[in-house]
């Protein structure tokens, strides 16, 4: 895919959020834009480690100017929730062969969070309009490249090793399938929050942070 930004479009069966009404209006025009034939990224899962998957890349993937050349995202649930409530930000490092370790040496849990796995599917993409590239926090805010849609004031996120600002990679809003029965099957970043991933192509590190009211 090139470098672009781009809406997740889930199938019908598996995410149409319940509400018609509020920032997760289903009735939003963003939910419904066309997916591109062949653009079908595998979703969701379990990694190994308790590291859970969220997007594989295919080998030619452009986002906002890196080449993922296949990359895997993923992380652990409870480790984002301590990471981000007593910081620095959750980092991993990604080697060539694809494994995904965390960088972050210790994070203390506090608080009990479920790592259970977002609920595996197949995503599909549609490209962003131009009339959404600066979308506010509203309908469908699942998506890969581009900008970032903020629910507070932007945020810079740094790799840990050369300090440079990360790129935006993807974001993922609270309410997708998990398999948390106790949370009624819907992930939950904070409260009702995004999920945000980043990359420093440099040194393979990903950075993950999120924004809730
Ligand atoms: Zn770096």
């Amino acid at each position: 895919m090139q470098n672009n930004s781009y809406h997740i479009i889930f199938e019908r069966s598996y995410y149409l959020p319940t509400n018609d009404f509020g920032q997760r209006n289903n009735k939003h025009p963003t939910w419904g834009f066309e997916p591109l034939e062949n653009s079908n990224l595998k979703f969701g899962g379990v990694l190994k480690n308790g590291i859970n998957h969220l997007i594989s890349f295919d080998k030619n993937f452009l986002v906002n100017g890196i080449e993922l050349k296949g990359r895997i995202f993923g992380l652990n649930f409870e480790d984002f929730f301590n990471a981000q409530i007593n910081g620095p930000y959750l980092f991993y490092k990604h080697s060539e062969n694809g494994e995904i370790e965390r960088l972050n040496e210790n994070i203390p849990i506090e608080f009990e969070y479920c790592n259970q796995p977002l609920k595996e599917t197949n995503i599909k993409l549609a490209l962003t309009p131009l009339s959404f590239k600066n979308q506010e926090w509203e309908g469908n805010c699942n998506k890969i490249g581009g900008k970032p849609i903020w629910i507070q004031e932007p945020k810079n996120i740094c790799c840990p090793k050369c300090n440079n600002k990360m790129t935006f990679i993807f974001q993922l809003d609270s309410g997708l399938p998990d398999l948390n029965p106790i949370n009624g099957n819907e992930i939950m970043f904070g409260n009702d929050g995004i999920c945000y991933a980043f990359l420093c192509n440099q040194h393979k590190i990903s950075g993950y942070l999120w924004q809730c009211t």
